[in-house]
């Protein structure tokens, strides 16, 4: 913390002031934090509005688009008067009526590897609310290469998910998603559908993580990926581990290609975060879960007793490659799933690379199916050792 700034308003952040893990110097560090904003839609504006509102004192917004009438039934930053404004302009002035207080910094830009790290590296905490996958992967990396945090948030139809990336030991994007899909194979909200308040209830989640990190209050999804089934309202954090052979976050090849030669080393961020991932309400040991080789797995499933594979992966994933005779269950459905699970049965999980198989693995562990095995090395592994049949992607 800097030299303290003006003493905050009372009267407007008066509920605020009141919690132990706000008070006066909390309120100073939220008028005080910078904080960016990828992507001025669905998820962008709860996002903006709440911390606008909470008395965050700079808040970036970057997104290239205009409004169209579409967005009106989710983007609450707008209305019907400004159908065909630039986002970014018509996001200002909804919220300086919020909270003349705040500064608001508009980047009519799409974000890049060209841009990223330069827009980053004026920011505290970014909030990744885009929905282009290519955006995503690029800030993340310059959030990686910055030592920003990221608080990445998704929709699609009725589910979301949440979680703190980027940060201190935890994972980034490119742990949890190393190999971007092909063009089009993740519908947009535009062709997939969704409904207003979904991307409401995650873009509203995204901004209490972002007051958090700020805060250095209670504790951030570092290391814990949040999905919602908000149709079934079935929720669950998954434990996200850090990959060790993340080419972003543990080798460091994607800094150096995408960092501009010449930038200087970003200042450390004000807001550190936690040297260690919080500990989930009920951890399992990473060594509860056995790791079998896809070798064990092709032996087991010509066995007596063959388990059944549960493929976690996206299911644009799995028209690309599968393993004959898995059920496709993606990650975010099987809180859902576990009912039609049979405790007695033995399960391999797999999925591309062997991380969110593991997630899943844990979580079939602590809801009480004892026979969970891991597939590792995931379906990339099998079609390196079992099926060269099985295409690589
Ligand atoms: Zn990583």
């Amino acid at each position: 913390m800097t030299a303290p700034g003006p003493a905050p308003d009372f009267p407007r952040y008066a509920r605020q002031l009141a919690l132990p893990e706000v008070g006066v110097e909390g309120q100073t560090r939220l008028a005080e934090a910078r904080v960016l904003i990828v992507g001025a839609g669905g998820l962008g504006s709860p996002a903006a509005l709440w911390m606008a509102a909470a008395g965050v004192g700079r808040i970036g917004l970057a997104d290239p688009d205009h409004v169209d009438r579409s967005n009106l039934h989710r983007q609450l930053l707008y209305g019907p008067a400004d159908v065909g404004a630039p986002k970014v302009e018509a996001a200002h002035r909804r919220l300086a009526e919020v909270n003349p207080d705040v500064r608001v910094d508009i980047h009519q830009v799409e974000v890049s590897v060209t841009n990223a790290d330069r827009l980053v590296r004026d920011y505290d905490v970014v909030l990744d609310c885009t929905d282009q996958i290519p955006v995503r992967y690029a800030v993340s990396d310059a959030c990686v290469a910055a030592a920003r945090p990221l608080v990445h948030g998704a929709v699609s139809r009725w589910e979301g998910r949440v979680a703190v990336l980027a940060a201190a030991d935890g994972p980034c994007y490119r742990c949890l998603w190393p190999t971007p899909p092909p063009a089009h194979a993740i519908p947009t909200c535009a062709e997939a559908g969704v409904l207003g308040p979904v991307p409401g209830a995650v873009g509203m989640l995204q901004a209490v993580e972002a007051c958090k990190l700020i805060l250095g209050a209670g504790d951030p999804l570092v290391g814990r990926l949040l999905v919602l089934d908000l149709l079934r309202m079935v929720t669950h954090a998954f434990a996200v581990p850090r990959d060790p052979l993340c080419p972003a976050c543990a080798a460091g090849e994607i800094r150096e290609r995408s960092a501009p030669a010449g930038v200087a080393a970003p200042a450390a961020s004000p807001f550190p975060l936690p040297s260690e991932p919080p500990v989930s309400p009920s951890p399992a040991e990473p060594s509860a879960i056995e790791e079998i080789a896809p070798a064990e797995l092709a032996a087991r499933l010509q066995g007596a007793e063959p388990p059944l594979v549960l493929d976690v992966r996206e299911p644009w994933e799995h028209a690309i490659a599968r393993v004959d005779g898995a059920r496709l269950v993606p990650l975010n459905s099987l809180p859902a799933a576990l009912s039609t699970l049979d405790p007695g049965r033995a399960y391999v999980t797999l999925c591309h690379h062997g991380v969110r198989s593991r997630m899943a693995a844990e979580f079939l562990r602590e809801r009480g199916l004892p026979r969970v095995a891991n597939l590792r090395g995931g379906i990339d592994a099998w079609s390196d050792e079992v099926d060269p049949a099985v295409p690589k992607y």
